[in-house]
């Protein structure tokens, strides 16, 4: 085997040729590999076919040491990834009698009688090791071929996959003597063709490998680098991480698992104080954005939804100032906040208050949309102007609020 391991991914259905499904498994399979200095020179997705099956699989391991397989374990005539293994391997499978007492216990613990062509899920090869799944039905597969490459199939659901990854699989993997150190850095607050041009010095680069992606709230930079040891590649990510967030000051919120709420809980932590929102056009997607990082409720108090007029007066914005700037106004949002933390009794509010679209409001064009931070001897506001689909404006504005909370916090 290659000192530098080589791994490819394949992942078996023809849902997945049909878009009805998203290939969320490779997506995990591939950050793993990564992680473990394994790299990953191609993923392929094949129909429920046994002969593209079988060439898949001898194509990648002309190239890889390693072939990782997802779904197509499943009982049906047309899941057929261990056929296909067993006709790759030249090995004629057989019904394991402890895979199968297993089996039969789990339908029985659930009180079902077992369909005979789940028998199949009992099935091994001489050259494959079973890798147990606690969660479902299908068993893995961990096989070694006869010139010393590696098949490993995996189910498709995956709750299942992941679990058997990582619990079942990467222990058994042979070392990579490469080690990846990785960087993300987390921007906000500026579009991605402006911010590569900012770091455009790094970005053609070979060593370390600079590369950028619009997620979330912003843009993510990853730095990485492969070396010998992980010091090495340490020192060769380390300065040009430093450097880009010198050249992007202002537009750095924070690195790897970091998310926006988090660095904004963190900060609010810090100065023992709380906020709360109160959203328009948003209807409460800022607060479930916000309510999906783990322990916010150390300083978030709340969300009040005033979508209509009626509810944003019920919470003290004066009849007058809808009347005379509108509800989609700076006017109208810095009350909403002010209102809200009051009521809320919290340091900081944000409001969101807008034309989610498609059609106008108040003569204003969709896309448009005003946000309001209050806090502590602070009133900031910030405008979007941006059409789109609904979604897309009202994630527009999240992404704004959030922004503009971090920016004065
Ligand atoms: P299978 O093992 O092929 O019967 O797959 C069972 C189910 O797992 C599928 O119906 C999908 O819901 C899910 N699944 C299979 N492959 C993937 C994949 N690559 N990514 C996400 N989900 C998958
Ligand atoms: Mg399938």
């Amino acid at each position: 085997m290659s000192e530098n391991l080589v791994a490819e991914i394949i992942s078996v259905g023809t849902e997945l040729l049909l878009g009805e499904i998203v290939d969320t498994n490779a997506t995990f399979l591939s950050t793993r590999l990564r992680d473990l200095g394994i790299t990953v020179y191609r993923k392929s997705t094949v129909g429920d076919n046994l002969e593209r099956l079988v060439e898949t699989i001898k194509n990648a391991l002309t190239r890889s040491d390693i072939a990782i397989l997802g779904g197509g374990l499943g009982p049906t005539d047309d899941d057929m990834t261990r056929e296909a293994i067993a006709k790759y391997v030249g090995e004629e499978p057989y019904i394991d009698s402890k895979l199968y007492e297993e089996l039969k216990e789990k339908f029985a613990l659930r009180k079902r009688p077992m369909p005979a062509n789940n028998a199949k899920q009992a099935w091994l090869i001489p050259s494959a090791v079973t890798l147990p799944n606690p969660i479902g039905t299908a068993p893995g597969w961990f096989v070694k071929t006869k010139d010393g490459k590696i098949i490993i199939t995996l189910p498709g659901p995956p709750q299942e996959m992941t679990r058997m990854w990582i619990e079942e699989v990467e222990d058994k993997l042979p070392v990579s003597n490469k080690c990846l150190f990785h960087k993300i850095i987390h921007t906000i607050g500026l579009g991605e063709s402006f911010l590569t041009e900012k770091i455009a010095k790094y970005t053609n680069l070979a060593v370390p490998g600079v590369g950028t992606y619009a997620r979330g709230v912003g843009v993510d930079i990853r730095v990485a680098a492969v070396s010998n040891n992980i010091e090495e590649a340490k020192q060769i990510v380390e300065p040009v991480v430093k450097d880009i967030c010198d050249i992007l000051t202002g537009y750095v919120f924070g690195f790897d698992d970091d998310t926006i709420v988090s660095v904004i809980k963190k900060v609010l932590d810090e100065k023992k104080q709380s906020f709360c929102c109160i959203e328009s056009l948003t209807g409460g997607m800022l607060a479930s954005q916000i309510t999906s990082c783990e322990g916010i409720s150390s300083c978030f108090k709340g969300s009040i939804t005033s979508y209509s007029n009626e509810i944003k007066e019920l919470v003290g914005v004066k009849h007058e100032t809808i009347e005379t700037y509108g509800a989609v106004s700076k006017e109208t949002a810095i009350e909403m906040a002010e209102n809200a933390k009051k009521m809320l009794k919290t340091d900081w509010a944000i409001s969101t208050t807008g034309v989610a679209g498609p059609a106008p409001l108040e003569g204003k064009r969709p896309g448009t949309a005003w946000i309001a931070l209050v806090g502590p001897n602070v009133i900031a506001t910030d405008f979007v102007d941006w059409p789109g689909s609904r979604e897309m404006v009202r994630q527009r504005v999240c992404k704004t609020a959030l922004n503009l909370i971090f920016k004065n916090i």
